[in-house]
């Protein structure tokens, strides 16, 4: 029989891979985070939800404490048309606490100090390009000519990832959505509270998210409607002084406050946050002494509000897996609890982004779809994928096909 897991590499330095790092810890596998860009993303990136499923397994690594305060709590969400029409809402199943909006750099710094003073090694500069692999260890090639070995080697490298293409040469890569997303906070915009509720509006040329808080502050998210296909790099080659100018006009038509939100945002705010992207199922999340845990493996539509939740929930359940069982058997339980759980997810979600980039008739069908759905979905129906409690101390058997997906 294969031993026990005592060392891992963990290929990534976002979020999963921190928190992973940090799950490992506490089931006494030392892990090492190997992260490709030289310096930390600090200021980088928009802004993202964090569900209370998500806060549940933070809370089972012990930092969930240092994410509520960063947060942002939506009870919420209303759907507008252009007109500023209500379609509907969305509240959160009752009994269940709200989702957090975070700004990622603050959620990655959380994250990323607490596993520092933990102990865990982030190094930086390490970008994976290959793996030789041994009976009874594996190896990562970076790309500056180093190596480093472990047991086994995680990829924490996000929706782009390498390790999944090591794993898998013929593995699927994110497919663009249609959109471009922008983010930004601002200060007093003049536009009313929406009283904790995340307002959202399919805007005649473009997609708008917007929260107005009780200090009269605000948040908002846009995504752009955009044929071409565009990089992060790409979009950011413009200056925000022209993409708020651009985005302005694409909201002159309609009669709700994204004018006046755009208006009033100081281009210094203004998050390129870039493409929008669909991330079609992986069929193999594992070979040998490799495995794949965050958006690598699963990464929902951005829509859905559960990438970063759902990263961490498997970052925690793989580490849970690692403790009670050698590798391989580790990964096909891990596999077992998570992919029909997350499969569920994104099935019930990628369609919200084709809606986003609708034309003129898809928006008529879209506000008239939105207006019967919020009429028919129940809250308490989707109770199950925000209720999801991770049970740190319950041992994983080889043959533990419970999943509580399928279980609600
Ligand atoms: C810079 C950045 C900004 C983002 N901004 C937003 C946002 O505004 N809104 C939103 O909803 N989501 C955003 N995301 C995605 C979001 O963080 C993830 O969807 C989610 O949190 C899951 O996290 P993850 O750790 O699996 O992936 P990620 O957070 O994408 O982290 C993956 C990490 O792996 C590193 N990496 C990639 N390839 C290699 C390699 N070959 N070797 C070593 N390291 C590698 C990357 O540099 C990155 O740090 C952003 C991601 C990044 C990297």
């Amino acid at each position: 029989m294969a031993s026990k897991t005592r060392t891992a590499l963990v290929i990534g330095g976002g979020i999963a891979g921190p928190v992973c790092a940090m799950a490992l810890r506490q089931a006494g596998i030392e892990a090492t985070v190997h992260e490709a860009h030289h310096r930390t993303a600090d200021g980088v990136g928009g802004g993202l939800g964090i569900a209370p499923n998500g806060l549940d397994a933070l809370d089972v690594v012990g930092v969930g404490h240092l994410v509520r305060p960063i947060g942002i709590p939506t009870t919420g969400i209303v759907l507008q048309d252009w007109a500023g029409k209500r379609l509907g809402e969305f509240g959160n199943p009752p009994g269940v606490p709200p989702t957090q909006f975070v700004w990622r750099t603050d959620l990655y710094r959380a994250l990323y100090d607490e596993a520092t003073r933990r102990g865990v090694r982030i190094e930086h500069g390490k970008r994976l390009v290959g793996v030789r692999e041994a009976p009874e260890a594996v190896t990562a090639q970076f790309a500056d000519g180093t190596t480093a070995g472990a047991d086994i080697l995680i990829g924490a490298d996000g929706i782009r990832s390498t390790v999944r293409t090591l794993i898998d040469p013929a593995a699927p890569g994110p497919r663009y959505a249609g959109l471009i997303s922008f983010g930004a906070r601002v200060c007093h915009p003049g536009v009313p509270a929406t009283r904790g509720k995340m307002n959202m509006s399919f805007g005649k040329q473009a997609f708008i998210g917007y929260q107005v808080f009780d200090d009269s502050s605000a948040v908002w998210f846009v995504n752009l409607p955009h044929r071409e296909p565009m990089t992060t790099a790409e979009a950011q080659r413009t200056s925000a002084e022209q993409w708020l100018a651009l985005l302005q006009r694409k909201f002159t038509q309609d009669r709700t406050p994204a004018g006046r939100l755009i208006a009033a945002t100081d281009p210094a705010d203004l998050v390129i946050a870039g493409p929008m992207e669909n991330m079609p199922k992986v069929p193999a999340w594992s070979r040998g002494r490799m495995v794949l845990v965050g958006d690598s493996a699963h990464a929902p539509s951005s829509s859905s509000g559960q990438g970063a939740s759902l990263s961490v929930e498997s970052a925690v359940q793989l580490a849970r897996c690692l403790r009670d069982l050698p590798h391989d058997q580790a990964f096909a339980a891990y596999e077992q609890l998570r992919r029909p759980r997350v499969e569920r997810i994104i099935d019930e979600t990628t369609r919200k982004n084709g809606n986003k980039a609708a034309g003129p008739v898809g928006r008529v069908v879209n506000n008239v779809l939105m207006r019967v759905v919020t009429r028919l979905v129940r809250p308490e129906k989707a109770a199950w994928m925000f209720d999801h409690r991770i049970d740190w101390d319950a041992p994983v058997s080889p043959a533990d096909h419970r999943d509580p997906a399928r279980a609600a």
